[in-house]
């Protein structure tokens, strides 16, 4: 079964606890705090597998959830980092976020994305001893896992989509001019996947044609079988639109031509300015005069035009050439850039929002938003602190500290992290 969408809920790990301990020696009445820090959640990681060609593996099993960090022990023992989920799909696959419609991830590439992030470990109780209070009965729980509901769509990586209606070639002329095994078959809607094969031009040049199953129209209304496929010819750099010129089922190929185009466009009017050329094909039924008509309108409309029979390979070696010269004047596949989630006017207003007040001359920050920030700064890195500080910064509440007379190696607790306040 070709499945090319799919809904799939995915969660990372939380993080685990930090742990509330005292070193426990021999004669040592209360040794102070010990106890380790949580584990960081697994992420969900999507990676892009080319031996998988459909998103049917997700039709049964439709969660995928990360395991948690591990909790904090005594002895300082940190709890085990938990391992990334890795979901694979097909190449091509875009990711977006089901409520919201926006891009996660696009995995066109071999590099695989981290969709969900784990959260981190809370803290145990050993880092909140400070001087004034040496032996602290709390740690901290681990930050939530990401968790989303997001939709994957097969976008076939394709330089060239073959559209037309069904049974005018298509599946025949692919297969003649690569090494790929569409069905053939003359009936309509025998090809009920796409199928890509690699076009050799020249000696190291080659070309990747999709064979995307007939379109009909009101296609891109969801009458029949068109509309899932559609979806295909999107990331195509350029269409080679087929037509059956004899009319040997009794339709007018100019016709033919346009209720195709009027249906890529309709799916998506960007479609419908991709670059063009008409293989005319089923010569050899074609009259001379259905011929010349149909020369006549190519011309008028200002595409190129080949001529073929494709099942004896006819005007072939012209088509794939002109295809292929046309392809080196056109930019890359095209990759869905990734979008971030969309802040509103209110959520803006809301992020500045915080609470400060002091408890054991601890500033305590209560800020929510802060929340994913903080669970994405590794507190042993650098420049991820350093990231986490112009956050705080940005949103004024290092102003605000101030503000309040924060002096030097004051401690501030933001979420129940603790940090020593340096000028
Ligand atoms: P698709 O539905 O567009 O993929 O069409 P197919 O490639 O499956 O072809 C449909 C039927 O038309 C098959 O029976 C083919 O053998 C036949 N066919 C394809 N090209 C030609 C051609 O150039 N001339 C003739 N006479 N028949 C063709
Ligand atoms: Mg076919």
């Amino acid at each position: 079964m070709f499945v090319d969408k799919v809904k799939i809920r995915i969660k990372a790990g939380s993080g685990g606890n930090g742990a509330v301990a005292f070193r426990r020696e021999k004669y040592v009445a209360a040794g102070g705090p010990d106890g380790g820090d949580g584990g960081r959640g697994g992420n969900i990681v999507f990676v892009a597998d080319t031996n998988l060609s459909t998103l049917v593996d997700f039709k049964y099993k439709r969660r995928f959830f990360a395991e948690n960090g591990a909790n904090g022990a005594a002895k300082k023992m940190s709890g085990k980092n938990a391992p990334d989920l890795v979901i694979r799909v097909p190449k091509g696959t875009v990711v977006r976020e089901a409520q919201s419609g926006r891009v996660m991830a696009d995995l066109s590439s071999d590099e695989p994305v981290v969709v969900a992030r784990g959260g981190k470990g809370g803290w145990g109780n050993s880092h909140f001893a400070t001087p004034t209070r040496q032996c602290p009965r709390f740690s901290k729980p681990g930050l939530p896992g990401e968790e989303y509901e997001v939709e994957l769509e097969l976008k076939l990586l394709a330089d060239v989509g073959l559209v037309g209606f069904p049974n005018v070639g298509k599946s025949t002329l692919l297969s003649v001019v690569s090494a790929a095994k569409p069905e053939i078959a003359n009936y309509h809607f025998t090809t009920l996947s796409p199928v890509l094969g690699v076009v050799k031009v020249d000696e190291g040049k080659s070309f990747v044609m999709a064979d995307i199953p007939g379109l009909i129209e009101g296609a891109s209304e969801g009458v029949g079988l068109g509309h899932a496929f559609l979806r295909h010819v999107e990331r195509c750099r350029l269409i080679v639109h087929v037509v059956d010129v004899s009319g040997s089922e009794g339709r007018d190929p100019i016709e033919d031509f346009r209720t195709i185009n009027a249906e890529l466009a309709n799916f998506n009017s960007e479609l419908a300015s991709r670059p063009q050329i008409i293989a005319a094909n089923k010569c050899d039924l074609a009259a001379p005069e259905q011929l010349e008509a149909f020369r006549a309108f190519a011309r008028e409309s200002g595409y190129p035009l080949y001529e073929i029979c494709a099942p004896i390979g006819e005007g072939i070696q012209p088509l794939i050439y002109a295809v292929s010269q046309k392809l080196d004047t056109l930019p890359p596949i095209r990759q869905f850039e990734i979008e971030h989630v969309p802040m509103s006017e209110r959520e803006r207003l809301a992020k500045n929002q915080f609470e400060i007040h002091v408890e054991d001359g601890v500033y305590i920050v209560e800020a929510d938003w802060l929340m994913p920030a903080l669970g994405m700064v590794d507190m042993d890195d650098y420049e991820s602190l350093q990231y986490f500080q112009r956050v705080l910064r940005s949103s004024g509440v290092i102003d605000k500290l101030e503000e309040m007379g924060i002096q030097e190696g004051d401690t501030v607790s933001i979420l129940n992290f603790e940090f020593e306040y340096i000028r």
